[in-house]
């Protein structure tokens, strides 16, 4: 393709078919266990139309070469089956509550060890790293929306011989890439914004180092966790129009924030976008955009943040984000969650509605 297209263009266009006539514009789920001998696929397990198609996307839209595995946590589990075992990894304390508690499971089995840090502390980070094998970040993290500084971070990490990894799921690849900003992998939920109508699980990295994307390859292959056809070439043809669905959710999350930031009842807004956030600053010089996701709390009201959570009929109360519909939820209610996340703090996930209908709904249920 082209080189120097804006990334809302490669968005749309990379990973298309050859234009020769009578070729179809996009891939086929190609739905086949086994491909005649004497290919490079070879089996049903190594490759797959749909997944090459979105995989050439999602490269060029991070900068280097993607894998799709089955879910996120499927390619957060490859990533992680990189650390030697006995090996150490440094993590964020507040980060997605299912990495930190398969970090948790692996260091009960004595498979690594695990240093839980303030991701945004940059200064505790860098002093953490000293023998450590994956440096996992997560920013802006899920749900306390703190923000790292990725520049900082990778390159100390680099000097400490670690391999840094950042989770790039609330972002998307449209507002933050993470590799031209000194990553060595970035790794994403796609089942959040990138597939983006709440019917699709699925994961990727990207790297743009060979030797890493050969070790997570063969990783693919081996633990087994695919994406099934049809999975990939939904969450390709949902990524068409994460510009366009990002550019709506985006302002209406800023719109939410500053009408929050005003309501008797909330006595913190978490966003990014917001000038007077911690993370703010930072969000500004390394992402284009803050974001469709916030987090308020209640003053310590749980039960409060919990009914409200159960009130409205337009925002939908369930797990998950980055649909074109608006979710919430309290993240405390999952046991797993970290316990230092507020007990009042409801996530919510702003999709692509109008804004006066969202903030009519929020704010009833908030009465
Ligand atoms: N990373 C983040 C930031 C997430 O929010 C999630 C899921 O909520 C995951 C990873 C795990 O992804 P999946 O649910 O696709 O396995």
């Amino acid at each position: 393709m082209t080189p120097d297209l804006d990334p809302s263009t490669v968005v749309v266009h990379a990973g298309r078919p050859a234009r020769v006539p009578d070729a179809p514009l996009g891939p086929s789920p190609v739905f086949s266990s086994t491909y005649i001998a004497g290919g490079d696929r070879g089996y049903g397990r190594f490759g797959n139309e749909a997944w090459a198609a979105l995989e050439t996307t999602l490269g060029q839209l991070e900068g280097g070469r993607a894998l799709t595995f089955a879910s996120g946590m499927a390619a957060a589990a490859a990533v992680l089956d990189l650390v030697p075992v006995g090996g150490r990894v440094v993590a964020p304390a507040h980060a997605y509550s299912g990495v930190l508690a398969l970090l948790d499971q692996q260091a009960a089995t004595g498979r690594l060890t695990v240093e839980r840090v303030d991701i945004a502390d940059t200064a505790a980070v860098t002093a953490a790293l000293a023998g450590t094998d994956i440096l996992w970040v997560e920013s802006p993290t899920n749900p306390a929306m703190e923000v790292a500084d990725l520049p900082a971070l990778c390159a100390a990490a680099r000097t400490a011989g670690a391999t840094s990894v950042v989770d790039n799921t609330f972002a998307t690849p449209l507002l933050q890439q993470p590799l031209s900003l000194g990553a060595d992998l970035v790794m994403h939920s796609a089942t959040k914004f990138i597939a983006g109508h709440s019917d699709v699980l699925l994961g990727a990295v990207i790297t743009a180092d060979d030797s890493l994307w050969t070790a997570l390859e063969l990783r693919r292959r081996s633990l087994g966790a695919i994406p099934g056809p049809m999975e990939a070439w939904l969450a390709l043809r949902g990524l068409r129009t994460l510009a366009l669905r990002l550019e709506r959710a985006q302002s209406n999350a800023a719109f939410l924030a500053a009408r929050l930031l005003d309501h008797p009842r909330i006595s913190r807004v978490r966003y990014p976008g917001l000038a007077d956030d911690p993370g703010h600053a930072r969000a500004a010089a390394q992402m284009s955009g803050f974001g469709a996701i916030l987090a308020i709390e209640l003053g310590g009201d749980a039960e409060g943040a919990q009914r409200v959570c159960e009130s409205t009929s337009l925002w939908v109360h369930a797990t998950s984000l980055g649909g074109v519909e608006s979710m919430l939820e309290r993240r405390r209610r999952w046991p797993i969650e970290v316990p230092t996340i507020p007990a009042d703090l409801i996530r919510l996930s702003v999709g692509i509605e109008h804004p006066t209908d969202l903030w009519t709904d929020l704010s009833q249920a908030l009465k």
